[in-house]
C-alpha cells in the first residue's frame, strides 16, 4: 500500500459504508474494501427474468418525514446522502387464521390512535385495554431513552420514580407482560405480526426489544427507498468518493496485522 490511510473499515454494507462516512466527514483518510464487486451487503437486489428481488430491506424505521426527519435520515443528511425516501402505506396486512381458528384478514395502519381504531374495528371492546398497553409502550420507550441517554449511569431512584413499569416488564417476554395486562388474544394474535423482524416468537422475545421496534414503526412510520436498496448503498458510495475515501471492490480481509501502534 502506498497510500497512508487512518481507517480501514471491512466491509461495504449499510455498516460499513455509514462508519466509512462518519470517518471521512470527520476528516480522516479512509479506505473502505469489500470482498464482493458491489456494495450493500444484504441490502442488496437482484434480478431474475423481469422480477426484482430485495433479498432484504423492505421496510426502514426511523426514517421519519422531510420535514420531522428521524435519526437514519438525519443521520444521511449529516453525511451528506441524498435518498429518494417513500412511505410505506400500511403497518402491515396479514392474512392468516386467529388463535382460535377463525380466519384473520388484517390490515394495521401507522399512528398510535389510528392503530388503536383499527384494532377496535377488529375485535370490538379492545379500546379501553390497548389504550393502556400504548401508556406501557410510551413509558418504556421513555425509559429506554433515559438509559441510552445515561451512558452506563442510569438513576436506579428515577427509574423507579418516573419509569416503574419498565423495571416490572424488563424482564419478560411479549407473551407473560400481554397476559399479564390481560390483552384480548385477538389482539396479540394481530400484534404478533412483527416476530418475524426479530426472528424470536413471542414466548422468547424480550419486551422491551418488540416495544422498541414496535413503537418506531408504529408511531413514526415506514419508508422504502424509492430505487431499491441500491440507491442507499450507490449514494454513500458516492459521497464517500466526492470526500476522498479509496474503496476496493473484490477484495477480502484475510488478517489483521498489528504493529504494536
Ligand atoms: C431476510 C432479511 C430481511 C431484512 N429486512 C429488513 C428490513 O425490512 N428493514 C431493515 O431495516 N432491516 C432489515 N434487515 C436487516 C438489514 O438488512 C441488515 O441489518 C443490514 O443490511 C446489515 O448490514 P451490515 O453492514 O451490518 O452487514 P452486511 O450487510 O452483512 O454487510 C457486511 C459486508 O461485509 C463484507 N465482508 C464480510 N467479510 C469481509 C471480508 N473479510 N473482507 C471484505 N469484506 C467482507 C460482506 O461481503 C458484506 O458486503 C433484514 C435482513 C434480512 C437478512
Amino acid at each position: 500500500m502506498k497510500k497512508h490511510y487512518d481507517i480501514v473499515v471491512v466491509g461495504a454494507g449499510n455498516a460499513g459504508l455509514s462508519a466509512a462516512l462518519q470517518c471521512a466527514v470527520a476528516g480522516k483518510k479512509v479506505l473502505l474494501i469489500e470482498q464482493h464487486n458491489l456494495p450493500g451487503g444484504c441490502a442488496t437486489s437482484f434480478r431474475r427474468g423481469r422480477f426484482e428481488f430485495e433479498p432484504s430491506l423492505h421496510e426502514l424505521c426511523d426514517i421519519g418525514s422531510a420535514e420531522d426527519p428521524a435519526e437514519i435520515r438525519q443521520m444521511m443528511m449529516d453525511y451528506g446522502v441524498e435518498v429518494d425516501w417513500k412511505e410505506v402505506p400500511d403497518c402491515f396486512r396479514i392474512i392468516s387464521k386467529y388463535s382460535d381458528g377463525t380466519p384473520m384478514d388484517v390490515s394495521m395502519p401507522f399512528g398510535c390512535d389510528n392503530f388503536i381504531d383499527k384494532m377496535e374495528y377488529y375485535v370490538p371492546g379492545s379500546r379501553p385495554k390497548m389504550e393502556e398497553y400504548f401508556e406501557l409502550l410510551n413509558e418504556t420507550m421513555a425509559g429506554t431513552a433515559y438509559i441510552s441517554a445515561s451512558n452506563g449511569h442510569a438513576d436506579s431512584s428515577v427509574l423507579k420514580e418516573k419509569y416503574p413499569n419498565l423495571l416490572r416488564t424488563g424482564a419478560y417476554s411479549v407473551s407473560k407482560v400481554w397476559k399479564a395486562m390481560g390483552l384480548p388474544q385477538k389482539c396479540c394474535d394481530i400484534m404478533s405480526t412483527y416476530w418475524g423482524y426479530l426472528g424470536v416468537d413471542m414466548d422468547r422475545m424480550a419486551f422491551i426489544h418488540y416495544c422498541n421496534m414496535f413503537m418506531k414503526y408504529v408511531s413514526r412510520a415506514a419508508y422504502i427507498p424509492a430505487h431499491t436498496s441500491h440507491e442507499i448503498s450507490n449514494a454513500m458510495v458516492e459521497r464517500l468518493r466526492e470526500l476522498g475515501a479509496d474503496i476496493w471492490f473484490n477484495f477480502r480481509a484475510v488478517e489483521f496485522l498489528f504493529d504494536g501502534d
